[in-house]
């Protein structure tokens, strides 16, 4: 998503409010089959991660956009290598979803932001909270476009009385800091025993940096577009890697959504909202042909636009497949990879 300060975000944010909403186009699941359906992936996503030989890429959140209440998760997710855990992105829902899989708090030693808008970091605050009550160790690092820095010093100064109070009654030591890098610029992110991380810059106005990830691991690397319009840099940073993550938009789909919710007398522009999609996401059209030109192994289409359960993993895999000849995975909240 982009900023909603401007006038077209406005009316998308408004189109995609009512999109979930919209009875007929979602598949309504009573509470205790979405809770049956959640406890299934988890124990899938538990058994998988207990069998992995090696890095395993685990998609906690697989929906585009800061709309609650779906099926969906917002975007996030974690990297297991070596007992490690690396997280990406901290949408709405990171850190129920990373007990889920039941990798241990303990083994989470790094967080990664691709941009700063709320389905990508609005849990980040919370994830490092909950995270240190249940473990995380207290010099986890944190990666990201500024303001990082302060977004993480401003977080622990406004949760500085809760964090105190847990420290001095469980005796913990508080979580007073984070270590955080901030990054601006396409390059070297960071580098560990298990794996180097790279980062480039992708285009998703008027958020500025915008960033892709690649995790070069020992056995694997993955590369995640972040939220991008289709763009050459994303091909470049996943050139033959194992999994690239890609942000997928469907035209169709989202086309028909809006001219119902026009329909309905919501105040939208097809014409300059569709303008601004294009400018900021990428066709799964594009995806295909950008992983095909990257010669990745696996395309996982993920990030998806609209998020919307009634559209088959078939719909969004087909447009693709005209140009990938790889394996495509369409992305599910708790799928192992
Ligand atoms: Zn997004
Ligand atoms: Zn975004």
């Amino acid at each position: 998503m982009t900023d909603p300060a401007h006038p077209t975000h406005v009316s998308r944010r408004a189109v995609l409010a009512g999109l979930a909403a919209a009875p007929a186009l979602t598949t309504a699941a009573t509470p205790a089959a979405a809770e049956t359906a959640a406890m299934g992936a988890a124990e899938q996503a538990q058994a998988a991660l207990k069998e992995a030989k090696g890095t395993k890429l685990v998609l906690l959140g697989t929906a585009a956009g800061p709309v609650p209440g779906r099926k969906r998760a917002m975007t996030s997710h974690v990297m297991v290598s070596n007992g490690t855990a690396y997280v990406l992105d901290c949408g709405l829902g990171v850190t129920d979803q990373f007990a889920r899989t039941g990798i241990s708090f303990h083994a989470l030693k790094s967080i990664f932001i691709t941009h700063h808008h709320a389905d990508h970091n609005i849990e980040y605050g919370p994830l490092l909270v909950i995270g240190w009550i249940q473990g995380m160790p207290r010099d986890v690092r944190a990666f990201g476009p500024p303001p990082l820095k302060q977004m993480t010093e401003d977080f622990l100064r406004a949760y500085k009385t809760t964090i105190d109070f847990w420290a001095e009654d469980l005796k913990m030591t508080p979580l007073a800091a984070v270590d955080v890098t901030e990054v601006a610029q396409a390059g070297p992110v960071m580098q560990d025993d298990n794996v180097k991380v790279t980062a480039a810059i992708v285009q998703h106005p008027p958020v500025t940096p915008a960033l892709a990830y690649r995790f070069d691991f020992k056995d694997r690397s993955i590369a995640f577009s972040g939220d991008t319009a289709p763009t050459e840099a994303v091909a470049q940073l996943a050139k033959g890697a194992d999994v690239l993550v890609h942000e997928t938009m469907y035209v169709p789909a989202l086309e028909s959504y809006l001219r119902e919710q026009i329909a309905k007398g919501r105040p939208v522009k097809f014409e300059p909202y569709m303008a601004h999609m294009h400018a900021d996401h990428t066709p799964v059209e594009d995806v295909g042909r950008i992983a095909q030109e990257a010669g990745v192994k696996t395309l996982v289409l993920s990030h998806l636009t609209p998020a919307i359960d009634s559209i088959s993993d078939e719909t969004w895999r087909a447009p693709a497949a005209k140009s990938f000849s790889g394996e495509i995975i369409v992305a599910r909240d708790l799928m192992v990879v």
